[in-house]
């Protein structure tokens, strides 16, 4: 890793008796798109406000830029904070807004007007300098927020939530105009988000927080494909837990039995179940719906379609395997001539132990 411009070391945090922040620690580095991902209370909030100078720790240390910010206000550490709630000013209009953190920067009238106008075309908004915030959409207003909080040029901009706002086709434009931006401009992002599809899409790593502690650290594709928990599994994406018996175990190697799938040896891995027995996590678009003429691959399972939901591009089955207690979930993608199984149609399904995750 290049050198971490955010250093968090067993941060703690507690309001009164309750225990927000559990022992924090990270690195972040220098451009990094990194995101706190978890569930509401989870702790998330509480953790960038602590970066941002918002909130005092009430143990550990936040280093940003190699220096301990232990007594540094909000207003001089090199973040930047993008809310939730845009928090821009209606009356004023969107060159006011943006150029607002500057008022005290005796800039000349020029000056700031270059920053100002620089700033808008970042966020695509040149040429709105004069409109009144108030008459601006939803994603328009968000993008006024970004740019005030970029004309400051901040080392680390720290953004909660900032799309939660938005419907979901705008918000999804405005997660890859933001990555773009984030390239752009070269700075560390922040993003604390609920929305796992959103920490996936938009980050280089993601930190999975539960119950003010981080309970995975990983790059999205690590994190989705290779779960440490069965928590964290659960929390990202669509994953079937199916139970599983260990028969034998010889170094690195565990043969299992799975009711539905049978035998298989897989590598033991390092996850762990919470408690819940053993099991096997498969995610749906690992399992295959063999129609007919598909290739003959060498794990088959037969079993009977449950459920069908048609998403337009895709078809979501659950599939009771022979000899399982419950089914599973298949997404297929919907292929020009492929027809949609109906509930009750018996089929072949592949898999592969090498997409399999175990829990212990
Ligand atoms: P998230 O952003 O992940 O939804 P928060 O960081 O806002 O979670 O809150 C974490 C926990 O700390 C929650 O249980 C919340 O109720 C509590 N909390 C947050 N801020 C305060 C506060 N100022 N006083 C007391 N409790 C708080
Ligand atoms: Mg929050």
């Amino acid at each position: 890793m290049t050198k971490p411009i955010i250093e968090l070391r067993d941060v703690q945090k507690y309001y009164g008796d309750y225990h927000a922040l559990r022992g924090i620690s990270a690195d972040i580095a220098q451009g990094e798109f990194f995101s706190l991902l978890g569930p509401s209370g989870c702790g998330k909030t509480t953790l960038l406000r602590t970066i941002a100078g918002f909130e005092d720790v009430s143990g550990g240390t936040v280093a940003i830029d190699g220096k301990v910010m232990e007594g540094v206000p909000a207003n001089q550490r090199p973040t930047n904070m993008v809310f939730q709630s845009y928090a821009i000013f209606p009356h004023l209009t969107v060159a006011q807004n943006v150029g607002f953190g500057l008022r005290r920067a005796h800039l000349s009238k020029t000056e700031l007007a270059s920053r100002v106008g620089a700033a808008l075309e970042m966020v695509g908004l040149e040429g709105f300098g004069n409109r009144a915030a108030h008459a601006l959409s939803g994603g328009q207003r968000q993008r006024v927020a970004l740019a005030r909080a970029l004309i400051l040029k901040p080392k680390v901009l720290l953004l909660d939530e900032p799309l939660s706002a938005l419907d979901k086709k705008l918000r999804e434009n405005m997660q890859v105009e933001l990555i773009k931006l984030q390239r752009q401009v070269g700075i560390t992002f922040i993003l604390v988000t609920h929305d796992q599809e959103e920490a996936l899409v938009m980050s280089d790593r993601i930190a999975v927080m539960f119950e003010g502690e981080i309970a995975q650290l990983n790059d999205p594709e690590t994190l989705y494909r290779r779960p440490n928990s069965r928590r964290v599994a659960d929390f990202i994406g669509v994953m079937n837990f199916m139970p599983a018996e260990i028969l034998s175990e010889r170094g690195d190697q565990v043969e299992l039995e799975i009711a539905g799938l049978g035998r298989v040896e897989i590598p033991a891995g390092h996850a762990s179940s919470g408690g819940k027995g053993v099991s096997v996590g498969l995610r749906p678009e690992t399992l295959t719906i063999l129609f007919n003429g598909s290739d003959t691959p060498d794990r088959v399972a037969e079993g009977v379609v449950e459920e069908v939901v048609y998403y337009g591009d895709m078809t979501y089955y659950d599939v009771r395997l022979n000899g399982a207690a419950a089914a599973v979930r298949i997404s297929m993608r919907n292929l020009v001539g492929r027809p949609v199984l109906e509930i009750g149609t018996r089929t072949r399904v592949s898999w592969s132990p090498q997409a399999l995750v175990l829990f212990r």
